[in-house]
């Protein structure tokens, strides 16, 4: 049974969760015109005949966002189906002018496939996907440009899309979560998509149903258009919360499409399934069947990175992080990059090896520059300091020239100032001083200066050492190397 509980419950309830997930293609044309992909441009700007739906334009289709659906398909471990079909969706929008879609149905570009989940602690869990077809995307209805009209933008209209479908694997709002997560990450990897929920160019369309305990899968109702990770969670809890109320009253869930309201908390009824349309499929006569060979397969095979889940098990096995450090990492390609650009530079400066470094570099990056990024709120993208600028403050503190302490200082230097961590050592003449001569005569100095500490403590007050330290470091402004200061002192101290 599962593990996540829903709220109010009286019997033990599972929530099955499917998800639909629409990706826009990373292309420079649209899938069946010439006209820009591009997002953000002048309302009505990037549209072809084609788009605009013109009598007797015919659809052409785009090679390279077959490519994309083919390497997204592979970065899942799916069937890549070398036949695939495009259909019409037939139904009227206003922001829909050939008044029906272009989109895959009973054979779609990809088939079955699979995402393992990062669940933390150790755990994963493996969703498995039903397919991935490839559709054209609607224009935008403008409702609050005008106070009587609404105006139509056909800018996206003929985007590319992917709608990748999973199975209903998923039990908890937890996993919901994290499927969308990793896929984002995926697609961002690969760059078949660019994952940006906000800006609507990755959407969720969420299904849930709930089910005693042993029994078969209930009746589902679709969240649409669920633009973030946590709305995907939250729309998942209240949910389920309002079917497992509806079916302790004696009550029937209507299979339906609703909406999820984050600001009420609730969710509300858009249209039940006997209102749905009914979209009379029927393969798009102006298009052939699609067809490609294994080497266009393979081809696309060949343009992908290194994936994510291959990443963190190197990071692991061969580089010794620890698996939530690693999860971390490659949760994002530039946070992965930066990290994999600074270990080589680390190594580079300080002629150790990779795996002697890695961890150290894999602190440093999740904990100072982290944390630095988070309280400034900037992305990794956007790092004032650079990854060899932070190999060469690590190279600092390998061979001894600043103390950790010291390197704290210097980051926030380099942090805010954008300048390079040796520069800063010494504009400010922060090197540590190992010099065993000039300490020992900070010591005598310290020592001669406290003749009431130095009686207590050879009395037996031993804890007073810790005050001479302090006296000694505060002498050389931190610099003093604490390693060569604790071994001159206590022979001085104990006489
Ligand atoms: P439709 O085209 O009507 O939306 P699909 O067969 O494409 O139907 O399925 C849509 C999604 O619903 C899939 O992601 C699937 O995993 C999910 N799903 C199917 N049955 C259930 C269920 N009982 N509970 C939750 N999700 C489900
Ligand atoms: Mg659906």
């Amino acid at each position: 049974m599962s593990t996540y509980i829903i709220q109010g419950a009286k019997d033990d309830y599972e929530v099955v969760i499917g998800l639909e997930i629409h990706a826009q293609v990373i292309s420079n044309s649209k899938l069946f015109s010439g006209a820009s992909a591009e997002f953000g441009a002048e309302p009505n700007h990037n549209v072809s005949l084609v788009d605009a739906a013109m009598p007797g334009m015919l659809p052409t289709i785009n090679a390279e966002c077959i490519r994309q659906a083919v390497r997204t398909g592979l970065a899942i471990e799916a069937q890549i189906n070398k036949y695939s079909v495009f259909d019409r969706k037939n139904y009227f929008y206003a922001d829909l002018p050939q008044g029906y879609q272009i989109s895959q149905f009973k054979y779609p570009i990809v088939g079955e496939g699979v995402v393992t989940l990062d669940l933390g602690e150790g755990r994963s869990k493996a969703v498995g996907i039903e397919r991935i077809h490839l559709e054209q995307d609607a224009g935008k209805s403008m409702h609050d440009q005008h106070p009587t009209k609404t105006f139509v933008d056909l800018n996206r209209c003929g985007v590319a899309l992917m709608e990748i479908v999973s199975k209903p694997d998923m039990t908890s709002p937890e996993e919901a979560g994290a499927y969308v997560t990793k896929i984002r990450t995926i697609l961002r990897y690969i760059g078949s998509c660019d994952g940006n929920m906000e800006q609507g160019s990755m959407r969720a369309d969420v299904n849930v149903s709930v089910r005693r305990a042993g029994e078969p899968l209930g009746t589902r109702c679709e969240l649409k258009n669920i633009n973030s990770v946590r709305f995907v969670r939250q729309s998942v809890e209240v949910e389920a919360r309002r079917q497992v109320a509806i079916l302790e009253d004696g009550g029937v869930i209507d299979q339906e499409t609703r909406l999820f309201d984050p600001v009420k908390g609730e969710t509300r009824s858009m249209r039940s399934k006997e209102e749905a349309h009914d979209y009379r499929y029927f393969p798009c006569p102006d298009l052939l069947p699609v067809i490609f060979d294994d080497a266009f397969i393979e081809a696309a095979r060949a343009t992908l990175p290194e994936l994510p889940d291959v990443k963190k098990a190197r990071l692991v096995e061969e580089l010794g992080i620890s698996d939530y450090n690693a999860s971390v990492l490659v949760a994002e390609k530039e946070s992965a990059n930066f990290f994999e650009a600074m270990l080589a530079a680390t190594v580079k400066a300080t002629g150790k090896d990779a795996k002697v470094m890695a961890s150290k570099v894999a602190n440093w990056v999740l904990g100072d520059l982290f944390g630095a990024l988070n309280k400034a709120s900037k992305g990794i993208a956007d790092s004032p300091v650079s990854a060899e600028q932070g190999a060469e403050l690590l190279a600092l503190i390998d061979d001894g020239t600043i103390s950790g302490r010291i390197a704290k200082d210097v980051f926030e230097e380099m942090f805010n100032r954008g300048k390079g961590a040796g520069a800063i050592v010494d504009e400010k003449g922060l090197k540590q001083v190992s010099d065993t001569g000039e300490i020992e005569r900070i010591i005598d100095e310290v020592i001669a200066a406290n003749p009431g500490q130095l009686e207590q403590y050879r009395a037996g007050k031993d804890k007073l050492i810790g005050f001479f330290v302090g006296q000694v470091m505060q002498k050389t402004g931190g610099k003093a190397n604490p390693g060569v200061v604790n071994g001159l002192l206590k022979p001085k101290l104990d006489g």
